[in-house]
């Protein structure tokens, strides 16, 4: 461990939960794990710790989610509000700006595309097509959803359809879906998801890979030249009904402004029943053809039919922030550990009956809160670690994860050179945690050590629940793992003290069912704040561990973004 300097490994229960009812579980600790990954911490590091306080993340979390803000929406009045209280407290702490020019914000550059009247989405039976098989003109969201993420406001399609199975490009699984095939200018028809498996070296078994999510199969289409990509919908593959598509594919949606990435014309999904008589005019049968798509030898299916698409866009460009500051490392000042909690949320949506601001308290002001207590204490340690480390609260997660894709790219630091991200997206304050989820940790070279501070929090690593619906790919820390970074988000499970678990599991359910995404994710006053800042003392003395190791953390050989960190480094 840390040569040259006093450190103590301590039992971090009796700290986390100030009880000194609970037996220390030092001893047991120490006889299951190996001395290199025990929890050391030095004691300055401990009276930092010490110092986190429930109300504070409290009172963050009151006023991210005042009426006042508005939701925070990404380039809305009440989001940039949040960005500028963020970078006012990180300033009060007396941290140091890490965004543009001696500031603490980082521009995200953006454009929003509102898809227009206009558009028009017509399949057309080429020869070889059934005889009486004529054009049809789809309906908006009750057929299909389309984006043109070239952000023009006008752009053409009539090109043929290929289907190309899942679309997977997988040379580490065997696996290709393409076979050289070339698709440049075409529209590629394809499945959500990826091929069933329970094998754990085939696509991870039952969890899904980042090759099953939906964005992964527009970025692979683009990179392949296609002008267009249709995703057909079946609620048990995506794990999502069509609803959800067509209420998260209506109205603006906002992209990164372009920099030079290929881009699809027609960005699209279908509903079933549509891909089902798209496929039957063509002669085929779906069902089949899904079945062979979940072959080794599945070769692309050109189909006698093009998509003429008249695209119209409203486009606006706009900026919105990430807030980023740094407390500079004692010796490593160039290598540094990230925290990363999203600010923004769904703003004010016009029109909608009742309460129409999304008042965002647990997402994500929750994880707000904690990330700026987390950088108070860090600031107000009398030692700093060797590393440095950044403190950034990042914009338009909800727009799907693009300020932290943003700051993937464009890192105050180089990736290669950042040792570990720490996110946080919603910690629903609850009471005493007993349990934590950290998934994704396993993946990392960081694990072991993650282990052993949780054995000393008292805390059981509780596994995720549905490895299926690839929670892992759908929060900020995704984005820095894309850039290579060893990253995870860290929340608390579904037992608490003085609960069983179905208590705990009743209260997630019931925010999930009545408030997630709703105005009624809400402030209330005499909610337990212990869990919230017992997350934030866990994840304060991981990434403190991070930036004393003598080691910068790594992804564990084979995984999916260890090429990625390779690259970086
Ligand atoms: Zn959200």
């Amino acid at each position: 461990m840390l040569t040259g300097r006093v450190v103590f490994s301590i039992s971090l229960l009796l700290i986390a939960t100030l009880s000194a009812q609970e037996k220390p579980v030092k001893a047991r600790a120490a006889s299951r794990i190996s001395s290199q990954s025990r929890p050391h911490l030095p004691p300055s590091a401990i009276a930092a710790m010490q110092g986190i306080r429930p109300d504070n993340i409290e009172t963050h979390v009151r006023f991210l989610s005042h009426d006042l803000l508005e939701g925070r929406g990404t380039g809305q009045r009440g989001g940039d509000i949040a960005a500028e209280y963020i970078a006012a407290q990180f300033a009060l702490y007396g941290l140091k700006p890490a965004g543009d020019n001696g500031s603490y914000l980082q521009k995200v550059p953006l454009t929003g595309i509102t898809p227009g009247a206009g558009t028009r989405f017509t399949l057309v039976p080429t020869s070889g097509a059934a005889s009486d098989t004529k054009p049809i003109d789809l309906k908006p969201l009750d057929d299909y959803v389309a984006y043109d993420q070239t952000q023009q406001p006008e752009s053409d399609v009539d090109a043929q359809i290929f289907y190309v199975g899942y679309g997977i490009e997988a040379p580490e699984y065997n696996w290709d879906d393409y076979k050289g095939v070339d698709v440049k200018g075409k529209v590629l028809l394809m499945l959500v998801n990826e091929p069933p498996s329970d094998d754990p070296k085939f696509f991870a078994g039952k969890a899904l890979t980042y090759y099953g999510r939906w964005t992964y199969k527009y970025e692979e289409a683009a990179r392949k030249g296609a002008v267009g990509a249709i995703l057909i919908h079946k609620t048990e593959m995506a794990s999502y009904g069509w609803e959800v598509v067509r209420n998260s594919n209506s109205g603006e949606k906002s992209y990164l402004r372009l920099d030079g990435s290929p881009k699809l014309k027609a960005a699209a999904w279908i509903q079933l029943g549509v891909a089902r008589n798209l496929i039957a005019a063509s002669g085929l049968d779906l069902d089949k053809m899904m079945d062979a798509a979940a072959s080794r030898d599945f070769k692309p299916v050109p189909l006698p039919i093009r998509l003429s698409a008249h695209m119209t866009s409203k486009v606006r460009p706009f900026e919105s922030s990430n807030v980023i500051a740094v407390l500079p490392g004692s010796s490593l000042k160039d290598e540094g550990v990230m925290y990363t909690a999203h600010y923004d949320h769904l703003g004010i949506r016009p029109g909608m009956p009742g309460g129409n601001i999304y008042h965002g308290a647990m997402d994500n002001a929750t994880g707000c809160g904690i990330l700026m207590e987390i950088a108070r204490v860090y600031a107000s340690a009398t030692q700093k670690p060797r590393r440095s480390v950044y403190f950034a609260s990042v914009t338009a997660e909800e727009q799907n994860l693009l300020g932290s894709e943003y700051m993937g790219k464009h890192p105050p630091i180089p990736a290669g050179k950042i040792s570990l991200d720490l996110n946080y997206d919603i910690v629903i304050p609850l009471g005493a945690p007993e349990e934590v989820e950290v998934s994704g940790a396993e993946r990392t070279t960081f694990y072991p050590a993650v282990q052993a501070m949780a054995q000393d929090f008292g805390f059981k690593i509780r596994p995720d629940a549905r490895p299926e619906a690839g929670h892992y790919y759908r929060s900020d820390h995704f984005s820095l793992a894309r850039a290579g970074i060893p990253a995870f988000s860290i929340t608390e499970g579904i037992k608490f003290k003085g609960h069983d678990e179905a208590w705990g599991l009743a209260q997630l359910d019931d925010y999930t069912a009545h408030h997630y995404h709703q105005p009624s994710d809400e402030y209330r006053p005499g909610m337990d704040w212990t869990s919230d800042a017992a997350m934030a003392r866990f994840g304060f003395a991981l990434g403190w561990q991070a930036a004393s190791q003598p080691h910068l953390i790594g992804w564990k050989k084979g995984d999916e973004f260890e090429k990625a960190r390779l690259a970086s480094q």
